[in-house]
């Protein structure tokens, strides 16, 4: 098969996506959009992928399930980072097409080679030093290391879960080894910034995302596009956003999270693959990020990055008690307004915290969107039974 995007539309063609999460049955759904059949690698035959995309099952931390499920496809997508290395190498060689590349995806899928390639590369990043040993606060302060302090496992964490504040002493460490520890960096707002880059090296950039934390629990509430921050702020992102992503090489899309402290900008950590911070761009920009990763990987042109009409993401999520069978209360009151459209991924059962589905509200007034968003809240409840 010619490598032509035209080709790959209405054919035999066959696209891979690992695994079967929400962000794999959003990409799916975008590549039904161009006839382009999708086949998804998941432990689950209920994963939410699999109500748009033909499933396998398998582990994809498995490497002969990554490798059987890859080498029947002409494209391998991913929707995590934690896939199996070696399988997706032996596949590159045989010919399959993978994005993430595999020697980026091995940068990216530890936290402190992610660190050293940004060092290397002269980008601002929070001061780490690699740990080991450690079992309380107390071994981390011998290793030279002021308290308080960020530890963080250089593999296999997400939403926070990799992730532990060492304030005292005597707090015990409950992060698995290998880690690092972080200089705690002063922040009054947390960017993400979704770049893209296809295969011949163009780039396009989407304008930043604004995470908004809870104040009483840390957890992410809502997010703001475009960010509200100075000029000076957006731009610098956005710029460092390009070059990480033409000095990484990679191919498809790049999330980078970014801390902020007044006009200061440095880079926390970032994902090669569609993101959280993201959804909202399939109502809100030109070309949403599900279709920007299917344009850059199959070889058609680029889509306009611009924003149509800003917006506001909220995650639908279970509470902290939240279990069982899920159920969701008021959704159709929500759909009643205009300017709200309502995303639910499929998945059968609720846990604490757990990612539900997600809302975009739009318009160009932000205040307004957000005593909206309080009102929603009020109404809103994800039950499980
Ligand atoms: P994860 O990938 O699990 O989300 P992050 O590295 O993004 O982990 O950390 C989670 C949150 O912890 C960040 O969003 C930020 O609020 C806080 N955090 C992480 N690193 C630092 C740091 N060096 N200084 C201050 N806060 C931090």
């Amino acid at each position: 098969m010619t490598s032509t995007f035209e080709n790959k539309i209405s054919s035999y063609f066959r696209l891979g996506i690992i695994s079967g999460g929400q962000l794999g049955k959003m990409l799916a759904q975008h590549a039904a959009q161009w006839d382009i059949e999708s086949f998804v690698l998941d432990m689950s035959a209920n994963c939410p992928a699999a109500f748009v995309a033909k499933h396998q099952t398998g582990s994809p931390q498995n490497e002969d399930d990554v490798y059987h499920f890859g080498k029947t496809m002409d494209v391998v997508l991913l929707e995590m980072e934690n896939v199996n290395l070696k399988a997706l190498r032996k596949l590159e060689q045989e010919g399959v097409q993978v994005f993430p590349r595999p020697d980026t995806l091995e940068i990216i899928q530890d936290k402190w080679k992610q660190k050293e390639f940004l060092v290397q590369n002269g980008f601002p990043v929070a001061k780490g030093t690699e740990i080991s040993n450690v079992k309380n606060g107390s071994d981390v302060e011998g290793m030279g290391i002021s308290l308080p302090t960020v530890l963080k496992a250089k593999v296999g964490g997400y939403d926070g879960k990799g992730v532990q504040v060492i304030k005292q002493k005597d707090d015990e460490i409950l992060l698995p080894e290998p880690l690092f520890a972080e200089e705690m960096v002063a922040l009054d707002k947390e960017l993400s910034v979704i770049v893209v880059r296809d295969i011949e090296g163009n780039v396009r950039c989407y304008d930043p995302v604004e995470m908004v934390f809870d104040d009483a629990s840390n957890l992410l509430d809502y997010l703001v596009f475009p960010a509200e921050v100075s000029e000076s702020v957006s731009q610098k992102a956005m710029s460092m956003a390009e070059d990480i992503i033409s000095k990484l090489n990679h191919v498809g899309l790049l999330a980078i999270e970014f801390f902020v402290d007044g006009d200061d900008v440095i880079v926390n950590e970032m994902a090669p693959r569609p993101h959280n911070s993201g959804h909202q761009t399939i109502e809100s920009a030109y070309t949403s990020q599900y279709e920007q990763l299917l344009r850059a990987t199959l070889g058609a042109p680029l889509g306009n990055t611009k924003i149509k009409v800003p917006s506001i993401l909220y995650n639908i999520t279970g509470s902290a008690t939240s279990l069982g069978k899920v159920s969701y209360d008021a959704i159709s009151d929500v759909m009643k307004m205009s300017n709200v459209n309502v995303h639910i991924y499929g998945k059968r059962q609720v846990k604490p915290f757990r990612k539900m589905g997600h809302l975009v509200l739009y318009g160009n007034q932000m205040s307004e969107l957000k005593d909206q968003l309080k009102l929603i809240k009020t109404k809103l409840k994800i039950n499980g039974k």
